[in-house]
């Protein structure tokens, strides 16, 4: 027996399943992907903005760059000779939007979220998470030596009674609370300003928010859930990524300097990988100037999201969501997976979501808009839901 038999019996089990994961090739154009010959409306994009698939973006960004500037590595780790002024213009951009907050760079959202939390949270920290935190926190919860417990979706009540229980023992010096702003999964978002104010009621207390998907999204310009409500200076880990809406590639985050100054001399994927290539951060730098005033794009999918929300909803399906990540839940995994085949023949690429990424009995189609599809694009798709 072959020491590769283990491994080809396992990716058996899976395809007679029907879960098996592979890569598709694809071209993209605009707002639609094509594959194998077939021309869709993507509607499985997290270029939230249309900004990644901007030619005239890229042309301008080139043009403005001399090669000279074009530098495509980085060499080495921030703390060796990889601390090229690109880095440090691009947290002096995020500082100044963030109202003179600091801020540090990951090359992605999974380092920070591996990265930070072990970091920061020791045996005298408590973690409480919420239950449907993406993968990327979970695994920076187990690198850590916290002890951690999560609680109910969105449910502050029970995040409350946990603070209650946890808050007055004295074997926790720090309590971190980890949750995003929108979710993944179901569109739905944390009620910010009630966690702030629960959070200030308990002194041990740290706020971790992960807004990946609401960055570029979300407020006045575009600085996510916590600009929209108001709660900027009041998050003490404020962490979203580049690879979504701002058309990029990295992790931010927004804290105290001596956050900072922590992480910098404690954060492992931070110390010991290299950097990333200078000319993503100058690239990053060029992409948030623009997002920054690309309020028409924010309302124009603000609009599209809650026209989907409710053509779903009137379909009788449940809709949790109330954002541009919209999902039809339909429960049944093959049901599920018929259902997004059909719907990509009739030129929608929508990708079917199934447990363990959703809970049993949860499957269901996740649409996710952006801002170049148009209402009228939705109206044979809403027909055959
Ligand atoms: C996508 C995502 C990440 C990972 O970010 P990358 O930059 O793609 O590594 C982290 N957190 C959440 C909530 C995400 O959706």
């Amino acid at each position: 027996m072959s020491l590769l038999d283990h491994f080809s019996t396992q990716l058996d089990v899976l395809k007679q399943q029907g879960d098996l994961r592979q890569f598709t090739s694809n071209i993209q154009q605009d707002r639609y992907i094509i594959i194998h010959d077939q021309k869709m409306l993507n509607l499985a994009s997290n270029d939230y903005l249309g900004l990644g698939s901007n030619i005239h973006l890229r042309e301008q960004f080139f043009d403005e760059t001399p090669n000279t500037a074009r530098w495509m590595s980085s060499s080495s780790s921030r703390l060796l000779t990889g601390n090229f002024s690109e880095y440090e213009q691009l947290e002096a951009s995020l500082s100044q939007a963030f109202h003179g907050r600091s801020a540090l760079l990951f090359n992605s959202g999974y380092h920070m979220n591996i990265g930070i939390l072990p970091a920061l949270a020791d045996s005298k920290t408590l973690i409480l998470a919420d239950k449907l935190i993406h993968a990327s926190m979970i695994d920076g919860i187990r690198l850590s030596t916290a002890k951690y417990v999560r609680y109910r979706h969105n449910d502050l009540i029970h995040l409350t009674q946990l603070l209650q229980k946890y808050h007055a023992d004295d074997a926790f010096e720090r309590i971190i609370i980890v949750t995003e702003s929108i979710f993944s999964m179901d569109g739905d978002e944390t009620d910010l300003a009630e966690l702030v104010r629960i959070k200030k009621q308990f002194s041990k207390v740290m706020l971790y928010v992960d807004e990946a998907h609401a960055i570029g999204v979300r407020g006045e310009h575009g600085l996510g859930c916590a600009e929209q409500y108001g709660v900027m200076g009041e998050i003490d880990l404020l962490v979203g990524t580049f690879g979504k809406a701002m058309a990029s590639i990295g992790g931010y985050l927004i804290c105290h300097q001596v956050i900072r100054d922590y992480l910098i001399n404690s954060m492992r994927p931070l110390i010991f990988s290299t950097a990333q290539p200078p000319i993503c951060m100058a690239w990053t730098d060029f992409i948030f100037k623009k997002v920054l005033h690309l309020n028409a794009e924010r309302q124009h999918l603000q609009q599209l999201s809650q026209y989907l929300q409710q053509a779903v909803q009137a379909k009788g399906f449940d809709c949790p969501s109330t954002s541009h990540i919209v999902p039809v839940i339909i429960g049944e995994s093959t049901k599920t997976v018929g259902k997004a085949k059909a719907l990509q023949n009739a030129g929608f690429y929508i990708m079917p979501v199934r447990p363990p990424t959703v809970p049993q009995n949860s499957s269901r189609l996740r649409i996710s808009l952006t801002a170049q599809i148009q209402q009228t694009d939705l109206h044979q798709l809403i027909d055959l839901l």
